[in-house]
């Protein structure tokens, strides 16, 4: 941890756990992970869950709310899509933007993850932006070219008080939901990257107070070893945030 922020735990069920599932979820959750005021946990339902999860969790105000992608377009005829606006009455404080899966699998381009940055702040919730280098990338020695140019467009829309309200989510796309983790080390050098991208924006002080999250097949195994890591503020859990035990087991890192 090299930020101010608290911890960050973000669980992103991606397209599983429907109503049923989440309320489940939460009955068995929130005694094994009781609630503290030391760390940020929020979970990324299927949109279609969210108002079961929030009645389920209604006594535990701590567990925060997101959508995994919203469409930028305030409101219409966009048949499948949800707003931002749609997303905040549901009860979302945070939404994902440029997950690599919206990237790779839907096509999402730079351009319009900025856009959906733009439409997530412009309604007054927090953007987390993925970014993530693929393997390739990586190979080529292009991981700096990538992260830069997914942050720099990623926050191109926003005016310096709103850059302070987001968290940046560096998620490498051959991590995720493979195995595979990045080091420490690793993350950590683009972590630093980005922290350097951040000053630049809203300069040192306001920069350390902006979570700079880790994702990619983190689990309980590994979960200590990446948060004792400089420059990681937490974590964002595909996988491994579908089981209750092991997403309690993530979230009780925290430093108490
Ligand atoms: C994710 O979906 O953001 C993610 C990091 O997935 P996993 O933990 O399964 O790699």
């Amino acid at each position: 941890m090299a930020g101010l922020a608290k911890p960050f735990f973000g669980g992103n069920w991606k397209m599983n756990h429907g109503p049923t599932a989440a309320r489940a979820f939460v009955e068995t959750f929130t005694p094994l992970c009781p609630a503290r005021d030391d760390r940020t946990v929020v979970f990324f339902p299927p949109a279609i869950s969210l108002t079961e999860f929030k009645r389920a969790a209604a006594k535990r105000r701590d567990l925060q709310l997101g959508v995994q992608d919203v469409y930028w377009e305030p409101e219409g005829a966009f048949t499948g899509s949800i707003s931002a606006a749609l997303a905040k009455d549901a009860g979302a404080r945070f939404v994902l933007a440029g997950h690599s899966e919206r990237r790779h699998v839907f096509g999402d381009s730079d351009e319009d993850v900025a856009r959906k940055v733009r439409a997530i702040a412009d309604e007054g919730l927090i953007p987390v932006l993925c970014v993530g280098e693929r393997l390739e990338e990586r190979e080529r020695g292009d991981v700096e070219t990538v992260v830069r140019r997914q942050v720099d467009q990623g926050l191109s829309p926003l005016a310096r008080e709103a850059i302070t309200d987001t968290v940046i989510a560096y998620e490498p796309v051959w991590a995720i939901g493979t195995g595979r983790t990045a080091s420490p080390e690793d993350a950590t050098a683009v972590h630093l990257l980005i922290r350097g991208l951040l000053v630049d924006r809203v300069g040192a002080d306001a920069a350390r107070g902006i979570p700079i999250i880790y994702g990619g097949s983190v689990k309980p195994a590994n979960i200590d070893e990446l948060l004792g890591a400089p420059e990681i503020d937490g974590v964002l859990v595909g996988g491994a945030s579908l089981s209750a035990g092991d997403f309690a087991r993530i979230c009780s890192a925290a430093p108490r």
